[in-house]
């Protein structure tokens, strides 16, 4: 047989939330009544102008998109006071990720990590032969100091998810933009802020890199902006790290419809502010339920909560068959919690009731 290079054997594989036709053929279940809160994905579905955007973006489908997004570019760079060269698309904030990988990364190249980070920054590390340190988390968070003790001159990449998934923790603002600026010119802060739209009293982070160029800012409309099916993502930096995230690309990866969408959702502002409501008051709900039935909680800051319940894979399983799914945490070393992203309040009510009779059972 052909033989792969021998990296390859060593990548662990990204498990995603399954999908509701997927859970439905498998337990011969109605799909329509299945409830997905495995992936922390809009409960409110795409803002109706994104929607609107999609309809008329179909009929131009024959074309390819504009190889140079400038439109939603030149929206993005308005908004956050920036030029249009430092926003870079991506087919997802997740090919940001593979970006900075392509662009800094190499075999013996050092990149640092939090314990519980995205699965998907070790998988970006391994695939470029990066050595990884992974640092002890503290109260399920990034412990920054004992991160800045982790760099070394062979490191080129620290990530940071701010909000953190799966944990759900933040980093003060005063703390986030000492480690930044600390942070030796030879390594590249990578800060994911997926989750940015919930934050309460989020940093200026993208106005950072005036002061510190080796920054890059990553965001997506896949989570409050709730266009994950349509894979777009963007990322924030200097001028010169934006052109050889650039390079990297391929010539069409951001796609026409996703494009159209983004820049509809972009300005729809209130879609956004009611999602965040949603959410919020969602969150408090089910940390207040998960407080009376005295299940241990990760306080969140996103729009997901994990929650220990003991023998995580046998809950996720238990509620798969009550049609809610969730995620189980075996692969973040984590096996007694599961992870519940918000849903509307008839979907987390749903949850609860399911979750008290696979406790029970
Ligand atoms: C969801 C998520 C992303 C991005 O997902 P895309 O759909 O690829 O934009 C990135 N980082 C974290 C931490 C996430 O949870």
């Amino acid at each position: 047989m052909l033989k792969p290079n021998a990296h390859l054997a060593h990548l662990p594989v990204y498990e995603p939330g399954r999908p509701v036709e997927d859970v439905a053929r498998d337990l011969n279940l109605d799909p329509a009544t299945i409830i997905k809160l495995a992936s922390n994905e809009n409960p409110l579905g795409p803002s109706p102008r994104a929607i609107q955007a999609i309809r008329d973006a179909a009929a131009r489908s024959h074309f390819y998109p504009d190889g140079n997004g400038f439109m939603l570019r030149r929206a993005l760079a308005k908004k956050l006071g920036l030029d249009v060269e430092q926003i870079v698309l991506g087919n997802g904030s997740n090919e940001l990720i593979e970006f900075v990988g392509h662009a800094y990364l190499a075999p013996g190249a050092e990149m640092v990590i939090s314990q519980y980070a995205f699965a998907v920054y070790e998988i970006v590390g391994k695939m470029f032969q990066a050595t990884i340190r992974e640092v002890p988390a503290r109260d399920h968070g990034h412990d920054l100091a004992a991160m800045r003790q982790a760099i070394t001159p062979k490191t080129r990449l620290i990530f940071i998810a701010n909000p953190n998934n799966p944990t759900g923790t933040i980093i003060s603002r005063t703390e986030l933009e000492r480690f930044i600026l600390d942070v030796p010119d030879h390594c590249l802060v990578v800060l994911d802020e997926a989750y940015q739209e919930f934050l309460k009293d989020p940093l200026n982070t993208p106005a950072l890199i005036a002061k510190k160029p080796n920054l890059v800012v990553m965001r997506t409309f896949s989570k409050a902006q709730g266009l994950a099916g349509l894979r777009i993502g963007y990322g924030v930096a200097h001028r010169d790290v934006a052109a050889q995230l650039q390079k990297v690309r391929q010539p069409f990866q951001a796609n026409l419809v996703a494009q159209a969408a983004a820049l509809a959702a972009l300005e729809d502002e209130e879609h956004i502010r009611k999602t965040v409501e949603v959410v919020t008051a969602g969150r408090s709900f089910l940390e207040k339920e998960f407080a009376a039935r005295k299940l241990a909680f990760v306080p969140s800051q996103g729009n997901f909560v994990l929650v220990k319940v003991g023998d995580g894979r046998k809950v996720f399983e238990g509620l798969m068959r009550e049609g809610v799914i969730i995620r189980h945490m075996h692969g973040y070393k984590l096996p007694e919690w599961i992870r519940v992203t918000v849903g509307t309040q008839e979907q987390n009510q749903r949850f609860l009731k399911s979750l008290d009779k696979v406790l029970s059972s």
